[in-house]
């Protein structure tokens, strides 16, 4: 496994010998949900790039970026470990060199939920994703459903700026009691932790009523709502039961739903916690 800085030695590695690269994009301080990318990255692909960097230009100046969690020394053993070939480590100034002024702006699926709740945040996240895409130049690349409205961002941006890459997107890994892994979980202290699994029991408590007929998305926001109240801990964000392409509300007048995407985000203690359940098309 390589280890570099610069962008010059990523293309100079990427261009080695044949075969495919699929790349996993994170912000470091890895954990199996990181992990689970790597491992399919790996199972389709000849070689594997991972990028870590803690991207400025996608916190709000109100946001923990000073405080992000970080750990390069545990990250790179657990990506040598999951056979990572390659790990790019950039400085701010390598990604976002002096007079730096070009950016990607998603528009209508970034504006909602955490694009409304968080200004600027998808516009960092599509320039740095589409700066690694240029600089790895892989095959594939891989997003957690955890972060859903990304993944919507990131296909859309792919697909509208002819990436010529696929865009792959993996199933959430949560703890035994439901909890999805996240960085920030490092944040919640042992009661706040135990008060976490609440985002996953309201989204269930929405997944079984649309799967018991529910359709109306005010119904479903309620159902999560109402559990999330019952936990003094949670301080609830937004709550949303959206169209899972445009992301817009599902509304009671509305045509039937094409599936929806369950989404909230809350505040316990001092973590910003998110997790969403995405019922597609065909599921019941
Ligand atoms: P981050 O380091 O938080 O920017 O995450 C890097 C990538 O890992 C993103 O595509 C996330 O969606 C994905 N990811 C984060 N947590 C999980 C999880 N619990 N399960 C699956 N993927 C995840």
């Amino acid at each position: 496994m390589q280890v570099v800085e610069t962008i010059s030695e990523v293309r100079r590695i990427r261009r080695v010998g044949p075969g495919s690269w699929g790349l996993v994009p994170t912000m470091g301080f890895l954990h199996a949900g990181h992990l689970a990318l790597v491992a399919r990255a790996r199972q389709e692909n000849n070689h594997v790039g991972v990028s870590i960097f803690v991207n400025p230009t996608q916190f709000g100046p109100q946001e923990d970026l000073a405080a992000y969690p970080r750990d390069l020394a545990r990250d790179l053993a657990q990506l040598e470990a999951a056979g990572a070939d390659l790990v790019w480590v950039p400085a701010v100034e390598e990604v976002y060199p002096p007079h730096f002024q070009t950016y990607v702006s998603v528009e209508e699926a970034a504006r909602p939920l955490e694009g409304a709740a968080r200004p600027g945040h998808f516009r960092g996240v599509a320039t740095v994703v589409a700066k690694l895409f240029n600089v790895f130049q892989p095959d594939r690349a891989y997003f957690g459903q955890k972060d859903a409205q990304q993944a919507v961002v990131i296909q859309r941006m792919a697909a509208d700026l002819a990436f010529p890459l696929d865009v792959v997107v993996c199933p959430t890994v949560r703890e035994p009691d439901g909890l999805a892994l996240s960085s920030r979980n490092v944040y919640l202290t042992p009661e706040q932790r135990a008060a976490a699994p609440v985002l996953y029991r309201a989204l269930c408590a929405a997944r079984d009523a649309w799967q018991a007929g529910e359709r109306a998305g005010g119904r479903l926001r309620r159902i999560m709502a109402d559990v999330l109240a019952a936990e003094p801990l949670a301080r609830v964000d937004y709550v949303s039961a959206a169209d899972p392409l445009t992301l817009a509300e599902l509304e009671a007048e509305a045509e039937p739903p094409r599936g929806v995407l369950l989404s909230m985000a809350v505040r316990i203690g001092r973590a910003r916690l998110i997790d969403n359940i995405l019922i597609a098309d065909a599921d019941p």
